[in-house]
């Protein structure tokens, strides 16, 4: 495998963490499209309970937390990044109703069965799968709940070898849009909205940002071979995305839990 083929899970945690704690985001979005995504949910009040899972260092936490008066828990596995996101949080004076806390989106989320009004989660959902996902977290929400989440699609049926065999290589769930919808339906849910990024979610609020990390996270890892492939990979990334990004990009899923025997 050349260096730069090598995907995110090619790297040791550490290194993956240092890297992205340079930047506000750890995926493409922004927040334009927290707030429209948000924006199809209602019923939220103050006593609303939300979860934010797979958050990283928080960017889409914090637009939230500004926008709605629940009380959030934001969880993710790396602590480096929960620390960050408290941090934030105290900045923004909203520490009483958002907690990050370390924990794993797999077999250990703290939250009770039916407590959840809302489940929130940006481009993480594939750290656990998108179907086995949407299946798992279903308990945690009452009935009447949200789910929004974010996910690679395919945009088309077909794609050039060179794209599709990179993402079958670092994320083999990645489906085209009409599928997705259909597994959140059979997983429980009425879909409710469905949109796709804007590119300037990639290039403006993702790539730019990291290209400075990038700098920052050389600077402090000079000499080291890993440091120097991982950040290989992340532009080769950009790379395959200029040149095939009429082929996917990231889409917004929001569903509502309803009754099994609803439908
Ligand atoms: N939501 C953030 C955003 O959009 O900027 C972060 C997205 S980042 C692509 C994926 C996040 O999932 C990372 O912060 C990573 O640490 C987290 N993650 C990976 N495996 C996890 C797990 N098993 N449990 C919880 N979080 C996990």
């Amino acid at each position: 495998m050349s260096n730069e083929n090598k995907t995110i899970h090619d790297f040791d945690f550490s290194l993956i963490c240092d890297f992205f704690s340079n930047m506000e985001r750890q995926g493409p979005g922004s927040p334009d499209v927290t707030l429209k995504a948000l924006s199809f949910i209602d019923n939220l009040t103050e006593t609303s309970l939300i979860a934010d899972i797979g958050c990283g260092t928080g960017g889409q936490t914090m637009t939230l937390a500004k926008h709605v008066h629940g009380k959030i828990t934001a969880l993710d596995l790396f602590p480096d990044f929960i620390d960050i996101l408290n941090r934030n949080a105290e900045h923004l004076g909203v520490q009483n109703r958002v907690k990050g806390i370390v924990a794993s989106m797999i077999n250990e989320l703290p939250f009770e069965e039916e407590s959840l009004d809302l489940i929130w989660s940006e481009g993480a959902i594939y750290n656990i799968g998108f179907e086995r996902g949407l299946k798992e977290w279903r308990k945690y929400l009452k009935t009447g709940g949200y789910i929004a989440v974010s996910e690679s699609s395919w945009f088309t049926d077909e794609r050039p070898t060179e794209i599709n065999d990179f993402w079958v290589d670092a994320y083999s769930e990645i489906d085209t849009i009409p599928n997705q919808i259909a597994k959140i339906h059979k997983a429980g849910y009425l879909p409710v909205a469905t949109f796709v990024f804007p590119e300037t979610c990639w290039t403006e609020n993702y790539f730019a940002p990291k290209l400075t990390a990038t700098k920052i996270f050389l600077n402090s890892h000079t000499g080291n071979k890993m440091a120097e492939e991982l950040a290989a990979s992340q532009s080769h990334e950009e790379v395959l995305y200029r040149k095939y990004k009429e082929f996917y990009g990231y889409t917004f899923f929001i569903a509502k839990k309803v009754e099994r025997n609803s439908f």
